[in-house]
């Protein structure tokens, strides 16, 4: 196990204003999967307008509607060295959506706004329509080992990866980036997707992924997994059949 001389911190990150769809799962389960392997955990909550501390072991940014989003990206921009300093230090970030969309370098909202990001990742969005709604399912890139995520999407923006961003996975259902039929981001230590719904229940081997690098060896102590193993069935499952269904509607509009 990591050596550690205080319990994990994991932190979520403005809940009041990035906390739509459910993120607050998101931290609960990384902090029951500690604790259940007897690794002291704690969630930390930063309230939106309070300073982004760069003490946090896992840093969550959760989704949220675009107005939220312009106050979650000021108080992002004005902790941003505040984060790095935590990442360079060995911390987690796990950003959904919105969160996710503030990683990069821009985000054009519906009535046109330029907010800038973090820019972390090489990336910029722009919002489009229709609104990307339903479930999503993603074969992730073999480097990360993870196997097929589960999620859920409701976003209007669209996001184009740079050069130097690698994609989490290819969309197999649903629309993940909204280009090139891709989801999300992943660098070292992070994570980013348009998975939501929270994305961490329904994919417990994300939760460990993201806790590997601050627990250690300790991320092998199993768990019983069983009733997040038969929520993963029926999704999949259920996502499956929609998604072969829009794919013959698709395919009935194109041939015209
Ligand atoms: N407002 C952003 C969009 O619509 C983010 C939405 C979200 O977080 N689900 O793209």
């Amino acid at each position: 196990m990591v050596k550690r001389d205080s319990s994990v911190r994991i932190g979520l990150v403005f809940p009041d204003l990035l906390g739509t769809y459910g993120d607050r799962g998101n931290a609960l389960v990384l902090v029951e999967r500690c604790t259940r392997r007897g690794v002291p955990a704690e969630l930390v909550e930063v309230r939106g307008g309070s300073a982004i501390p760069d003490s946090l072991d896992v840093y969550l940014f959760g989704g949220g509607e675009d107005d939220a989003q312009v106050m979650a990206s000021d108080g992002m921009r004005r902790s941003r060295a505040s984060i790095q300093r935590a990442h360079d230090n060995g911390a987690v970030v796990f950003a959904v959506c919105a969160g996710f969309q503030l990683l990069g370098e821009t985000y054009e909202a519906s009535d046109g706004s330029v907010l800038d990001g973090l820019g972390t990742i090489e990336m910029d969005t722009r919002s489009g329509a229709p609104r990307l709604i339903g479930e999503v399912v993603v074969a992730p890139d073999e480097a990360t080992g993870l196997p097929t995520l589960t999620g859920f999407e409701n976003h209007g923006g669209r996001t184009t990866l740079g050069k130097s961003a690698r994609p989490l996975g290819s969309v197999i259902v649903g629309h993940g980036n909204g280009v090139g039929d891709v989801d999300g981001a992943v660098a070292d230590r992070i994570v980013g997707t348009y998975l939501h719904g929270p994305a961490l229940p329904r994919n417990p081997a994300l939760a460990d992924y993201l806790l590997e690098p601050v627990i250690g060896a300790a991320v092998r102590v199993p768990l019983d997994d069983g009733l997040p193993m038969a929520l993963r069935a029926q999704r999949l499952g259920d996502a499956m059949l929609t998604g072969v269904a829009a794919r013959v509607r698709d395919w009935k509009v194109n041939r015209g």
